[in-house]
This record gives structure tokens, sequence and C-alpha cells, in this order.
């Protein structure tokens, strides 16, 4: 069963890339954790706009919280990212000379940072292999079978982490996102041709 989930994501997904742009560790961060609970394509737009306007840390540690609001006011929970991304700054110029640390605990210590983002960060910049269980790889597993119905996010986790080779994590998470993305969606999956219909559980 696994090696047809492989077999179809690579065959979707050839070369998975994450969707949020960034131009530096710090950016990545900030986006990461601007993406909860919104799309991509919505943080990009906002970003674009938040570092041409601060475009060092230490601007952004010292912006006006309620200008970060206005820039990012079309993302869902805007009042309290805004205050995150001012912590987040501030934190990283004042206690780590503005370089974004490495460790799980210092980065899970930042403002806002989750193990979601940290994961999804981890992996994004290859400093090891992770898997982030973000909202459609979470779904994609139950319907797939991977995990039980009601099994949590961590729960999750570990499960993917066990089926899949460790040097393949950070694919299969992307693979995973973009699948859910566009293809097994929350609203009206396209299971039409789908190549999984037969060991899924969430088939239309
Ligand atoms: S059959 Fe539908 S619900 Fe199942 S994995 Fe494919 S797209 Fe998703």
């Amino acid at each position: 069963m696994v090696k047809q989930i492989e077999e179809y994501l690579d065959e979707l997904f050839p070369n998975p890339k994450c969707e949020l742009n960034y131009s530096n560790e710090y950016e990545l961060l900030i986006n990461i954790m601007l993406s909860a609970q919104t799309t991509d394509k919505r943080v990009n737009m906002v970003s674009k706009e938040l570092y041409e306007k601060y475009n060092s840390l230490v601007s952004l540690s010292e912006a006006d919280v309620e200008d970060l609001k206005t820039i990012i006011r079309s993302i869902g929970n805007y009042n309290k990212k805004a205050n995150f991304i001012k912590a987040i700054a501030t934190e990283l110029v004042t206690k780590y000379n503005g370089v974004v640390p490495k460790t799980r605990e210092e980065l899970e210590s930042l403002p806002g940072v989750g193990r979601k983002t940290v994961n999804l960060f981890l992996s994004e910049l290859n400093i090891e292999p992770q898997i982030a269980v973000d909202t459609h790889v979470h779904r994609v597993s139950k319907r797939l079978n991977l995990v039980d119905e009601d099994a949590d996010v961590l729960e999750t986790e570990m499960k993917l982490k066990e089926v899949f080779k460790k040097e393949e994590w950070n694919r299969r998470h992307l693979q995973m996102v973009l699948f859910g993305r566009y293809k097994c969606k929350a609203v009206k999956p396209e299971c039409e041709n789908c190549k999984l219909r037969e060991i899924c559980r969430g088939v239309k």
C-alpha cells in the first residue's frame, strides 16, 4: 500500500517544492508561522509588502504592530500573527544576534513557533529530515488509511515517519502537502481519476 502511494506521489509531483516565497532564513521562519490557517499564496502576497517595507530583522523588531496588522490583515489570525512577527524579530535580534537558531529547543522557544513550524523550517533548509503535519498532510493520511481516523497531529507525524524512509521524509512531506492542496482537496477531491481509489476511505 505504501509503495503504491509513493509511486503515485512521484508520478504526480516528481520535483516537489515548498510554495512559500522567502529570501532568507528569518523570512522563511516568519512565513511558515504566518501560513497557519491560510494559504501559501496569500502569505506570499502579504509578505512581499511586509519585507519591502521592513527589510531587516531590526526594522521588523522596531515596527509599529498596528502597521504590521494593516499589512497582513487579509490572513487568518492577523492580530496575533502581527505580534508574533515583532516578537520573533525582537528575540532574534536581542538573543541570537540576528541569526535564526537551528535547534528544536531554541526554535520552539520563539513566540508563535510550534512543532509544525520547526519541522517545516528544518526540512526546508535541509538541516534534518522532518515531516510537518499540516491540515493537508493530516487529511490525506487519514483518507489513505495511513493513520486512524481519530489520530492526532503528533500520532500522524510519528506514523508517517515510520512508513516512509527517513532520507525521503522531506520529499514525501512536500508531496503530501501538494497532493492535499491540488488533488485530494478538503472539498471536492478529484477522486474520479485518482490511482489510490482502492485503498482510500475518503473516496467520493
Ligand atoms: S480517491 Fe479521492 S479522497 Fe481518496 S486519495 Fe484519491 S483524491 Fe483523495
